[in-house]
């Protein structure tokens, strides 16, 4: 795993974690291996963009310098690695690959827009990463985090469910193991089933892998992010219920949203913008 350089520099609980691959390769390579031991930067995102903020220095040249520290402190180590093959993920030539992967998913409709519940700062006026958002208030502001419905691009790893499943058995993994990994890729058979809303032209659909048990419906719960709830509000209900859904907000995991759709939100690796 290669080190965000959101910092000034590494500190022993990298270095703790690369001594490993440092002494197998040398091992390696002194029983005559060649060996490709490389290094790299996993450059953008979130901690690069804080420490950019909190330093007041534009993140691309808050990010060469603590590159380049890193190097100095890699190199006073005598780490071995190969920087012949050193990768930066904010390198142009590094992302433009990952970029025309993307044009490769979207063009096989593998790479959509969705609305999706996200941590939002009404103070900030930005996105907010779990890790920014606890206890229900930003870490910057110190404001209180709601959800917030924005657009994100999602990628359609669903549509691989089958073959995922499928070599999943050629796999030599413990039985654990790929049974968390079946889990995660969740495939479920059911179907979607429209209750009509009495007094109204809306309907509620839902799905469910149990369609013989309809019969026993006697209520309903709506979640209170479902995106219909305004208009089957009652106008007598319409406060309470607007509070509810707001506290609701200020509460519930943006988790669910990876793993109940099963899909990778890609929002913060391609739009996120510092606020
Ligand atoms: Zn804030």
């Amino acid at each position: 795993m290669f080190p965000y350089p959101s910092g000034t520099g590494l500190h022993v609980g990298h270095w703790r974690g690369y001594v490993l691959s440092d002494v197998v390769s040398r091992y390696k390579v002194l029983q005559g291996y060649q060996v490709l031991h490389p290094m790299g930067w996993d450059a953008f995102g979130l901690p690069a963009e804080n420490f950019a903020i909190k330093n007041n220095i534009h993140p691309s040249i808050a990010t060469a310098n603590n590159i380049a520290n890193v190097k100095r402190q890699l190199h006073e180590i005598s780490a071995i690695y190969d920087w012949d093959r050193e990768v930066d993920t904010t390198d142009p030539n590094y992302y433009k690959w990952t970029q025309w992967i993307f044009v490769q998913m979207f063009k096989h409709g593998l790479a959509y827009e969705k609305e999706m519940p996200l941590n939002w700062c009404p103070s900030c006026k930005c996105v907010l990463a779990n890790e920014e958002a606890t206890n229900g208030t930003c870490e910057r502001c110190g404001a209180t985090v709601t959800k917030k419905n924005l657009r994100q691009w999602m990628l359609k790893i669903t549509a691989y469910a089958d073959r995922l499943l499928e070599d999943l058995k050629t796999l030599d993994w413990s039985e654990k193991v790929k049974k968390m990994q079946s889990d995660w890729i969740g495939k479920s058979y059911g179907a979607e089933v429209d209750f009509k809303v009495v007094g109204s032209d809306e309907k509620i659909t839902v799905y469910t892998t149990r369609p013989d048990t309809l019969h026993g419906c006697t209520f309903m719960v709506l979640a209170p992010e479902y995106k219909d709830i305004p208009a089957l509000t009652t106008p007598e209900c319409k406060e309470a219920v607007e509070k509810y859904c707001f506290e609701a907000s200020t509460k519930s995991s943006v988790d669910r949203m990876t793993n109940k759709e099963k899909n990778w939100c890609i929002h913060r690796f391609l739009l996120r913008k510092p606020c």
